[in-house]
């Protein structure tokens, strides 16, 4: 199979973070009871008119000036087609003009090849259409009793990204999907959650002769609910199509279905024929007309960096290895929250050691987000003055902060309900320290004959007998003099 490529362009489906949906002011909310968010303008009743959320062509805007994309005059048009989800029997979407053109996403290296940029097409606004809900069965239309619509999520904003063909494989396609997700987040333009369905991508794929220069036929792949099942499924793709043109048969351009539970695509049962969507200009909404100064201001607000280059200026700043630097960055929120902790005097290689360890490791084992446990600002400040003046241990401060995450509380309310401060009074660590080394004879005798390394047993002794908390520079030095005869 190494005689062949994958040449494959994605369509990511963005919903936006904005308060009210893409033409009414319904909440734009997940997880509301069904059909509670809804209006005559979202049921597509007859007569409701249609106000463009301006809220939600500027998050496209941020995001297409952040990505290079060209922003001009955007139109929106009907696209005609029947879906029960879908009452009026358009979707408003924008076709020949829409609000973002061009641009490239850069995507870090995955190995010594470098970057790759993956250009865009374009990205448009338009409308989600209401959701389906099969009940019975496996859940799925055609073992269901009936279906239930719910239209919380018509007219909901979305923002839909088209890549031009320019990724090679799945892992790269998986790789370009975090960057994306990391770029959206951070501009505050989705929450890209894809178990929520904000962000879902259908993935088009063909195999070529490697070296070729022409296209293959591709195969459009939907139902993705992970990044994971995204390159999955490209690689199973990938696969089945080599399989089919080395073997002499030819590709056929279809629409085809990711299945999870058997981990294969599969086309859908009659040949789908080219959509014929009778586009037209949606007569009841004016064209977008985005103003020089409005973008400026836009792109102006937005963050100036994206995320690998926030992770390569904080790896530099802070002395962080990439990855823990990349970690940070990619997290939405958090190198945000350091830079002001570090502004307010925190230092800059200790408040991202803590981010990076103790922050990260909290999230990955809750799965929250960092906007969820953030705790008041000026708690690394505090942390860091309590390590410097000695009340806390390296060590402690770790535990301080674990415990911050959790409670919200300030460190030092912590170190005082909880009795944490590091003991480093010479006079009452040196009576533990000659405990220690009269309880050890066997040890002392050891360290006198000459194997000095048994002296880290005692201070380890020390340290136990008290729960951690003497300050273990002191400990050393009691411990050293004591055992010297
Ligand atoms: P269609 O008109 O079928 O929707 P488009 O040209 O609009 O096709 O492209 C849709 C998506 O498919 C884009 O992301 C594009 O990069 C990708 N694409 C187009 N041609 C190919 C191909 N031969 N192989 C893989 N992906 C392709
Ligand atoms: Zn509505
Ligand atoms: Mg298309």
């Amino acid at each position: 199979m190494s005689g062949y490529e994958a040449v494959i362009g994605l369509e990511v489906h963005v919903e936006l973070a904005t308060a009210t949906k893409m033409f009414c002011s319904c909440p734009n909310e997940f997880g509301a009871p069904p059909n509670t968010n809804i209006c005559p303008v979202c049921l597509g009743l007859p007569g409701a008119l249609p106000v463009t959320n301006a809220a939600a062509v500027e998050l496209a805007i941020r995001f297409g000036t952040a990505v290079g994309s060209t922003i001009g005059r955007a139109i929106f048009h009907r696209k005609n087609y029947f879906y029960p989800d879908m009452p009026k029997d358009f979707q408003i979407s924008q076709y020949d003009e829409p609000i973002c053109v061009a641009g490239a996403v850069v995507v870090p290296a995955l190995d010594e090849a470098g970057p790759t940029t993956v250009r865009l097409v374009r990205a448009h606004l338009e409308e989600d259409t209401g959701k389906s809900v099969h009940v019975g069965g496996t859940g799925r239309i055609h073992d269901a009793d009936h279906t239930l619509v719910d239209y919380n999520r018509s007219g909901v904003p979305l923002l839909e990204i088209v890549t031009e063909p320019d990724i090679r494989s799945a892992e790269q396609a998986r790789a370009f999907v975090n960057e994306l997700r990391a770029i959206l987040a951070l501009l505050g333009v989705s929450d890209v959650k894809m178990e929520e369905g904000s962000l879902r991508v259908d993935a088009n794929i063909s195999v070529r002769p490697a070296g070729s220069t022409t296209f293959g036929t591709k195969v459009e792949v939907k139902n993705m609910n992970s990044v994971r099942s995204v390159a999955h499924a490209l690689e199973f793709e990938r696969a089945r199509q080599i399989e089919l043109v080395t073997a002499g048969g030819a590709v056929e351009q279809e629409t085809r279905h990711w299945d999870e539970a058997d981990a294969r695509t599969h086309g859908m049962r009659s040949k789908e024929e080219a959509m014929d969507y009778r586009y037209f200009p949606e007569p009841d909404l004016v064209p977008i007309a985005p103003d020089r100064e409005w973008v400026e201001r836009i792109r102006a607000a937005a963050p100036a960096q994206l995320p690998a280059e926030r992770a390569a200026a904080i790896a530099a700043a802070a002395g962080l290895p990439a990855n823990l630097a990349a970690a940070v960055a990619y997290t939405p929120g958090l190198a945000d929250w350091v830079d002001a902790e570090v502004g307010a005097g925190a230092d800059v290689t200790q408040a991202y050691v803590w981010a990076s360890q103790e922050v990260l490791a909290h999230l990955n084992e809750t799965g929250k987000t960092w906007v969820d446990v953030a705790p008041p600002p000026g708690t690394f400040v505090e942390l860091g003055e309590l390590v410097g003046d000695a009340t806390l241990s390296k060590k402690l401060a770790r535990e301080v902060l674990a415990d911050v995450l959790v409670s919200r509380r300030r460190p030092r309310d912590i170190v005082a309900e909880r009795g944490l401060e590091q003991i480093s009074d010479d006079a009452e660590l040196a009576a533990i320290v000659a405990e220690v080394v009269a309880a050890n004879p066997d040890t002392v005798e050891r360290y006198r004959a000459g194997n000095e390394k048994v002296a880290g047993f005692l201070v380890g002794q020390v340290m136990k007998s008290t729960a951690g908390k003497a300050n273990p520079g002191v400990v050393q030095a009691l411990v050293r003099s004591a055992l010297e005869p």
